[in-house]
């Protein structure tokens, strides 16, 4: 699909998930059409001028009439303290789409896919319009979040469960409370715990570009093919 650029939309939802992460629903003027895992150039208003920042787009490519986006909130940063603003009804321009994050067909055997916070928006992309036409896959999501209350998507994801039921989530969370049953610390320790020679792999991974760096270590110290190895960096 070739980039559009000037793009208008109108926000006509905004969700707070988290704390930190709001989701940003889309009209956009005319038909939108993308692939599944990539983003768009958002333009942000900021002291009189506009400047752009990257997203990637968290809903499925079949429904071009309406997208989301989720977007984490740093304290300082443009966006960041432009994103809090927002209340729904105001336009905005884009351009789009862009990237080479894209789910490889077919798929292998096993699917891990990998992300921090929103790094999740592209692969739930992935996964619900590509990956739910190969139920047989094992899908593996390793999410890292830096706590529960920055969990989101949980409810989303079980959805996707009932389409591809061979799909295990598991957050991974830099601090829990006490009740957590879940995982806790790095991706990567589950990640080496992993069967790599059993089954074809692939691996989409997505966020913070220290997480990922430290993803691909692991995968090259194991010996698996870099060419299975997806990765798109937010850093
Ligand atoms: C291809 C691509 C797709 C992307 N998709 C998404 C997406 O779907 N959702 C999403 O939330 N982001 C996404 N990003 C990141 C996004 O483009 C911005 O970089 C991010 O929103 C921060 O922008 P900002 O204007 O708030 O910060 P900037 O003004 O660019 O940065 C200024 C300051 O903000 C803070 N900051 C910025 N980023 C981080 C960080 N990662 N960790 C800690 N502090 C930080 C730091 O204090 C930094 O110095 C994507 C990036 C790329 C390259």
């Amino acid at each position: 699909m070739p980039v559009q650029k000037g793009l208008k939309a109108t926000i006509t939802k905004v969700v707070d998930l988290t704390p930190t992460v709001r989701e940003l629903f889309f009209k956009p003027e005319k038909d939108f059409e993308f692939k599944a895992g990539q983003f768009i150039m958002l333009d942000i208003p900021h002291e009189g001028k506009i400047v752009q920042r990257a997203y990637s787009v968290a809903s499925g490519d079949k429904g071009k009439s309406e997208f989301i986006l989720v977007i984490k909130c740093y304290e300082h940063g443009v966006a960041s303290r432009w994103v809090p603003t927002l209340k729904g009804g105001e336009t905005v321009t884009f351009s789009g789409p862009f990237g080479k994050f894209l789910f490889k067909e077919p798929p292998s055997q096993q699917v891990v896919f990998v992300c921090t916070s929103t790094g999740l928006a592209p692969l739930y992309s992935m996964l619900v319009s590509q990956g739910v036409n190969h139920k047989n896959v094992d899908y593996k999501l390793y999410m890292g979040v830096w706590n529960e209350r920055e969990v989101f998507y949980s409810r989303e994801l079980e959805e996707a469960k009932k389409l591809v039921p061979n799909l295990q989530v598991h957050f991974v969370l830099d601090t829990a409370s006490p009740e957590w049953k879940g995982l806790t610390g790095r991706v990567t320790q589950p990640i080496s715990e992993l069967d790599l020679t059993s089954k074809s792999t692939q691996f989409y991974i997505c966020g913070n570009p220290a997480m990922i760096k430290s993803v691909r270590e692991l995968l090259n110290s194991k010996n698996f093919p870099a060419a299975q190895v997806h990765t798109e960096s937010y850093g």
